[in-house]
C-alpha cells in the first residue's frame, strides 16, 4: 500500500485518483500538521475517508524506540517497511532552538575511520517520505521543531534527489512551510555533490566534514579524500560561497592526540584562508569497537586558542546525547550505528 508523506500535494491528486485538486491540498495539510491517519481528517466526509484509507496509507514507518538524555537530547529509532532502520535525534542548542537530525542513507558507503555507520557499510538510500517521515516523528515527539540538519547517518550528496524531493515537501508553503534558512546539509566532502548543490539548489546550508587538512591523515581518516582532495574541496567550498552568498561550516570531529596538535590548527587555518568559512568543533563521542579517544576538554580549547591565534572563530560544540548514543558519532549504536559528519 502507498505511503503519502513523500508525496507533494499534485502527486496525491494523481496517486489517489483524487476529483478535486484542494483535496489533496488538504490531505498533504493534514499531514504537515501531525494527522498519522485519514481518520483526523475531519474536514473530509467519513466515506471519503474510508475510501482513503482502503487506498493508502500516510506513512511507511514506525518509531520503535524513543530514547531521552537528561540533557534534553532525545533519539528515536525508526523501522522502515523493509525491516531497516535509521535513527533520528532531537538536539537542543544553548537558546532552547530544536533541530532535528536526520539519516538519508541506511548504513554509509563512505567509510570514515572514526564513524561506526562506515564501518557497518551501506545498505541502500532512504526515499523523500522516509527522511520527511524522520522530521514528523520527532515533532510528533517532541513538538515543533526549528531546523534540519542532514547530518545523521548516510552521506547527503549521494542521495541529493531524494533529499531534494523531501525538502520541498517540508518547505512547501501549504504544508509545513518550513525555512531554507533553517535547512542544513552536512557533507563529508564531495566535490561534485557541492557544486551540484551550488548549481541547483536548494538554497540551503552547508557544512563540510573537513576533521584534518593534512592530506595524508585526512586520507586515513576519511578516505573520500583520495578522491576529492583538498585542493579540490577548497576550490567547490569557495565556488559555493560565492555563487550562493553564503558562509560554509567546516566541521572538525576532534580526535585525542589525532588532529588536535598546533600543526593541524595550523593546516587548517591555512585551508580556510580566503574562504568565507567558520569552523565547528566537536569532540568526537566514544564508541567502544573504535581505536579513538574523546579529548578532554583542555585540549579542545588549546585547540581552539591555536585556531583564534590564526585568526580564525571556531564554534566549540559540546556532546550532547551522548548516554542515548544520540551524540555525534553514535548515531546507530543500538541498531545501525553512528555517523560523524
Ligand atoms: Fe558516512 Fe558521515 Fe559516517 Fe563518514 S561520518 S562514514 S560520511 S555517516
Amino acid at each position: 500500500m502507498k505511503a503519502l508523506s513523500g508525496l507533494l500535494p499534485e502527486e496525491l491528486f494523481s496517486a489517489l485518483q483524487l476529483e478535486k485538486k484542494f483535496r489533496a491540498k488538504q490531505i498533504f495539510k493534514w499531514i504537515a500538521d501531525g494527522a498519522r491517519d485519514f481518520s483526523a481528517m475531519t474536514n473530509i466526509s467519513l466515506k471519503e475517508r474510508e475510501e482513503l484509507a482502503g487506498k493508502a496509507v500516510l506513512f511507511s514507518t514506525v518509531i520503535s524506540q524513543t530514547l531521552r538524555d537528561p540533557d534534553g537530547t532525545v533519539k528515536l529509532q525508526i523501522a522502515c517497511a523493509d525491516g531497516g532502520a535509521v535513527e533520528t535525534v532531537l538536539l537542543t542548542d544553548r537558546q532552547g532552538r530544536k533541530t532535528a537530525c536526520v539519516s538519508c542513507q541506511i548504513g554509509c558507503p563512505m567509510g570514515c575511520a572514526f564513524c561506526q555507520t562506515g564501518h557497518i557499510g551501506f545498505s541502500r538510500n532512504l526515499d523523500a517520505g522516509e527522511i520527511v517521515e524522520q522530521f514528523f516523528h520527532l515533532e510528533d515527539t517532541v513538538g515543533k521543531l526549528d531546523n534540519i540538519v542532514f547530518m545523521g547517518m548516510g552521506e547527503p550528496m549521494l542521495n541529493l534527489p531524494e533529499i531534494r524531493k523531501a525538502i520541498r515537501i517540508l518547505t512547501h508553503p501549504e504544508g509545513r512551510a518550513l525555512s531554507k534558512r533553517r535547512i542544513t546539509l552536512s557533507t563529508s566532502g564531495l566535490v561534485s555533490g557541492i557544486r551540484d548543490l551550488a548549481d541547483n539548489g536548494p538554497d540551503i546550508r552547508l557544512a563540510v566534514s573537513l576533521t584534518s587538512a593534512n592530506s595524508r591523515l585526512r586520507t586515513q581518516l576519511m578516505p573520500v579524500n583520495k578522491t576529492n582532495p583538498l585542493p579540490e574541496l577548497k576550490e567547490a567550498i569557495r565556488y559555493f560561497s560565492d555563487k550562493t552568498g553564503r558562509r560554509v561550516t567546516l566541521e572538525a570531529a576532534l580526535m585525542r592526540g589525532v588532529n588536535t596538535s598546533e600543526e593541524n590548527a595550523r593546516e587548517m587555518a591555512d585551508f580556510a584562508r580566503g574562504l568565507n568559512a567558520h569552523f565547528n568543533l566537536i569532540a568526537w563521542n566514544p564508541v567502544e569497537t573504535l581505536p579513538f579517544q574523546t579529548p578532554d576538554k583542555n585540549e579542545i580549547h588549546v585547540f581552539a586558542d591555536y585556531l583564534e591565534k590564526l585568526g580564525l572563530n571556531a564554534t566549540l560544540r559540546y556532546k550532547r546525547g551522548e548516554k542515548i548514543g544520540g551524540a555525534c558519532g553514535q548515531l546507530g549504536k543500538s541498531s545501525m550505528q553512528s555517523s560523524v559528519h
